[in-house]
């Protein structure tokens, strides 16, 4: 470029061409897919999208909102609103393919302006066929993890799958007692959207246990916490491994930095960091991958100790499979 003057080298790009008017601004994204190699398997992470909102009052419990806000300014975030993102991944171990988490339902494509619901939409984009799915496994019982298994009119979105739920997570939420002594607001709504979810499936589920295999590869680690049956996931083929965490943390930037800060969403918030505090060492001491449901897309990273809790590092993208 030495000798080269701007204006003489602009001139250069532009000869020839006739001047065009500019395209008009495009408002899309790519549709969101991400796939990568477990040993012999292959995991697509389709983003269901992002969830943003003002941070409520409470949303940490022992912690002041501006000290929240305060944490999202420090990793240049807006310090006034949080931005959840949802992962569900799938899985082809080679003879199944198999859904984990559905995200927030396709109706909600629609109410969040396409924010959110985009899980069914960026599945199909990825070449994968709802109706081939053999088998979706539901990490625990909350909205933006089981709402995805039925379509926006409230149909089986996976008619071909078997349903494979956590044992205890089914016992807790189908139980009468428990829903009759829900707490008023968020609590009693999700007894009662499980029940819409699971009813119209006709409750038919298939109950898994916790440190058995859900297929044959990945095996069921039971998180409790966030919910009484909440459940992770080793996947394991060939000597490769990657912990799928399910809710273990919300977003990171947040939660894997300061473990100890407990969520409104973490049903029993001392156990749940427990469970985050035990699962971040092994992460850490093991140098394993995480692959984290609301971890930004395509929400893969390693994760090592820092400061009082972890620091997340985003596995780079790959441009080949
Ligand atoms: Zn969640």
């Amino acid at each position: 470029m030495a000798g080269t003057s701007a204006s003489a080298l602009g001139a250069t790009l532009h000869s020839g061409q006739a001047a065009a008017a500019a395209p008009p601004a495009a408002n899309e994204q790519a549709s969101g897919f991400y796939r990568y190699r477990v040993g012999e398997f292959q995991v697509t992470v389709v983003t269901d999208g992002v969830n943003t909102y003002p941070i409520p009052e409470g949303f940490v419990t022992n912690v002041p909102r501006n000290e929240v806000g305060a944490a999202l300014a420090a990793a240049y975030l807006d310090g006034e609103k949080i931005s959840v993102p949802y992962s569900p991944i799938v899985v082809n171990t080679g003879s199944r393919l198999v859904v984990f988490d559905t995200g927030t339902g396709e109706a909600n494509f629609a109410a969040s302006k396409g924010a959110g619901g985009q899980f069914h939409r960026n599945l199909q984009a990825s070449g994968l066929k709802q109706a081939d799915v053999d088998t979706v496994v539901i990490s625990h019982f909350h909205g933006d993890h089981v709402n995805g298994l039925l379509t926006a009119d409230g149909k089986p979105a996976f008619p071909n799958a078997e349903i494979l739920v956590p044992r205890a997570e089914w016992a807790f939420w189908m139980d009468d007692g428990e829903m009759s002594r829900a707490s008023k607001g968020r609590m009693e709504g999700l007894f009662r959207n499980n029940r819409r979810v699971f009813d119209a499936l006709g409750r038919k589920v298939t109950p898994y246990e916790w440190d058995r295999e859900v297929v044959p590869g990945i095996t069921a680690v039971g998180t409790p916490g966030h919910s009484p049956g909440h459940t992770s996931y080793v996947i394991a083929s060939g000597g490769a491994k990657v912990f799928v965490q399910s809710d273990v943390t919300n977003v990171p930037v947040l939660f894997a930095r300061n473990p100890g800060w407990h969520l409104s969403f973490d049903q029993d918030p001392v156990m749940a960091e427990a469970t985050r505090r035990r699962v971040y060492d092994m992460l850490s001491a093991e140098r394993m991958k995480v692959q984290g449901f609301h971890y930004p897309f395509p929400a893969l990273a390693h994760v090592e100790k820092s400061g009082n809790g972890y620091r997340e590092i985003p596995v780079p993208w790959s441009p080949v499979v």
